[in-house]
């Protein structure tokens, strides 16, 4: 006899994107193998929970059968690239989606362990020497690895989180190339100051048709670079600081032949998700929805998943999950547009009054499902923000959005480090609280109260939040007042971070 033991399954879905037939593939795996539920992940990707050990096989087998996989979704390897998932925003959308493809598909692993161990292929070589894995090498990279590409002037990938972030830069709907932005990452350790969040930095301009060129050398410089003796300083982040930017640039430049070009101009505006319909201009149309914390589930009142169920078996959309762990169904036509919103109508699936700050919400999945996690996040997300509610509507602050992230520990899986107001699970019931990033995802948040519990969490943000209703500025959003007002320092330095 053994424990019953059961698992996390991470399905890789570059840039987010699913047809009709393999959402209902991934509805049915969640029925047949997991707890009924999916989960849309702050990368884009599908995490399938509660997956009995006797079960993981079948679930791998009937995800391969869908045409997706779960290589790379884990380990020192680069893991499942993101891309806006919004094509109303821009008509270079799909040339951005096929370099975040591109990208994807050159830094797969190559290993055919998987399908050996998976999908019962027959061995093909002895031992790892035998093995061809010609980007990685025989120790692939000391650490994770983490690509986004965002499109001006959304941020909704939040790119500057990311190892490697590719920032499309257009003119006259011709996609030129991209600002190539490099060393961010969220995670930290508490107590250890040799750890903190990182915003990347722009290393300059690369024309579109090198794009996967420089996502190899970049790849290839932390491979060789990136400190391999200590794991919490290995990312990327660490090496760049370790070198200085001019130093990298030098060795990425080396690699590369050529020097990326200078970084050319662009704006971004938020970092959050648009819901609703919105139309592009060759008339598709796109409906964004809301999924808090990610979940897709039925619930007494609301049955998300049954009404999406729906929507997939008539194969009128395709499936775009975003960053942000919501939803957009795509390229619908126009005379399909009522069939949608009638099924969503029928299953009671549309959060019809729902805050400014509970749509720019993220939860981590944390307590009880990751192993990593101090504290509850997407199951206690919800309930904070019905309270912290209270005072939005008290303030006539309910329909503003206000950034709030929160994650069951350190490693900041929901990117709350950059959260307008970010908690970091420390204990049952305890967070720290972070105040202070801004609306589009480009400046990190600082710690304003160490453990405190809901009491005292919602006593600190009551007064804040009175404040800013009556002394904000026109259009300032709440990161960007709490600055202004000196509740909380800027972070110069990501060294100066407090844990
Ligand atoms: Fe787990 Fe921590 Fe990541 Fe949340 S942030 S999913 S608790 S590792």
């Amino acid at each position: 006899l053994e424990p019953d033991y059961s698992f996390l399954i991470r399905v890789r879905v570059p840039g987010g994107v699913v047809n009709a037939e393999q959402w209902l593939q991934m509805d049915q795996i969640s029925d047949e193998y997991a707890n009924s539920t999916l989960k849309l992940t702050t990368r884009q990707a599908f995490q399938f929970h509660g997956v009995l050990k006797g079960n993981l096989k079948a679930s791998i087998q009937s995800i391969n059968k869908a045409l997706l996989d779960t290589i790379a979704a884990c380990g020192d390897v680069n893991r499942n690239v993101m891309a806006s998932p919004h094509p109303y925003s821009s008509n270079v959308f799909d040339q951005v989606h096929d370099y975040a493809n591109k990208v994807s598909d050159h830094l797969t692993p190559r290993t055919p362990a998987y399908y050996e161990i998976w999908l019962d292929q027959k061995k093909v070589a002895e031992g790892s020497q035998g093995e061809v894995e010609p980007l990685y090498g025989p120790v692939y990279l000391p650490r994770k690895f983490k690509i986004g590409f965002t499109i001006p002037p959304f941020n909704d990938t939040d790119v500057f989180t990311q190892d490697i972030g590719f920032i499309a830069i257009e003119n006259n709907g011709i996609l030129k190339g991209f600002n190539v932005v490099a060393g961010g990452g969220m995670g930290t350790t508490f107590g250890d100051t040799e750890t903190y969040p990182r915003l990347g930095t722009v290393l300059g301009f690369v024309k579109a048709e090198n794009t996967v060129d420089v996502a190899e050398k970049i790849v290839l410089v932390q491979k060789e670079q990136g400190n391999r003796k200590i794991r919490k300083n290995a990312r990327l982040k660490y090496t760049i600081d370790r070198l200085g930017v001019e130093r990298f640039k030098e060795l990425l430049h080396e690699k590369l032949g050529y020097k990326l070009e200078a970084e050319r101009q662009y704006a971004l505006v938020r970092n959050g998700d648009k819901f609703g319909w919105h139309q592009t201009q060759s008339g598709e149309w796109y409906l964004g929805l809301f999924v808090e914390g990610g979940r897709v589930k039925d619930e007494k009142n609301a049955k998300v998943k049954s009404a999406l169920r729906e929507i997939a078996s008539l194969n009128i959309s395709d499936f775009r999950l975003s960053g942000n762990q919501n939803l957009i169904l795509g390229k619908i036509k126009s005379e399909n547009k009522s069939k949608i919103n009638e099924i969503l109508k029928k299953y009671d699936s549309l959060p019809y009054t729902i805050s400014g700050s509970r749509s720019n919400s993220i939860a981590c999945v944390a307590l009880n499902t990751c192993s990593l996690a101090f504290a509850e996040a997407e199951r206690y997300l919800p309930s904070l923000i019905d309270k912290i509610e209270h005072s939005l509507k008290e303030f006539n602050l309910f329909k503003d959005e206000i950034v709030i992230r929160m994650t069951g520990c350190a490693n900041g899986c929901g990117r709350p480090y950059v959260a307008e107001i970010g908690f970091i699970g420390k204990g049952p019931g305890r967070y720290n609280l972070y105040l202070g990033g801004n609306f589009n995802g480009t400046r990190l948040n600082n710690l304003y109260r160490e453990n405190a519990n809901e009491e005292e969490i919602l006593q600190e943000l009551r007064p804040i939040l009175q404040d800013y209703s009556k002394n904000r500025t026109d259009g300032e959003y709440f990161g960007d007042f709490v600055i202004r007002q000196k509740y909380i320092q800027e972070i110069v330095h990501p060294k100066d971070f407090k844990h």
